[in-house]
């Protein structure tokens, strides 16, 4: 059995990943959170980096970070250094 499952009350159960210790996790196991979300959004699309580029689903809680940028942070915001204003002057 996976080190990152355990037999709880109703069959096998994730371990809380605070409890996990850390050579237990996978060599291969995505430590950044954003690069994360990118390999989640490229899963989703069929392994296609072009599809996720292409996403429609704005409701998806994903959806702001799927290029792998936190586009919250101000030094991963667009060449110009502001979050979105070439999208919104493509929509006028
Ligand atoms: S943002 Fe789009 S590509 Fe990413 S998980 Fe959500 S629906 Fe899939």
């Amino acid at each position: 059995m996976s080190k990152l499952l355990i037999n709880g009350p109703d069959g096998k159960e994730g371990i809380d990943p605070r409890y996990v210790l850390k050579g237990d996790w996978p060599d291969d196991i995505e430590r950044s959170p954003i690069k994360a979300i990118r390999q989640k959004c490229i899963d989703c699309s069929g392994g296609s980096a072009t599809e996720v580029k292409k996403c429609t689903v704005t409701g998806c809680a994903l959806y702001p970070f799927r290029m792998g940028k936190n586009i919250f942070h101000s030094r991963c915001a667009n060449p110009e250094g502001n979050i979105g204003p070439i999208l919104r002057e493509k929509q006028d």
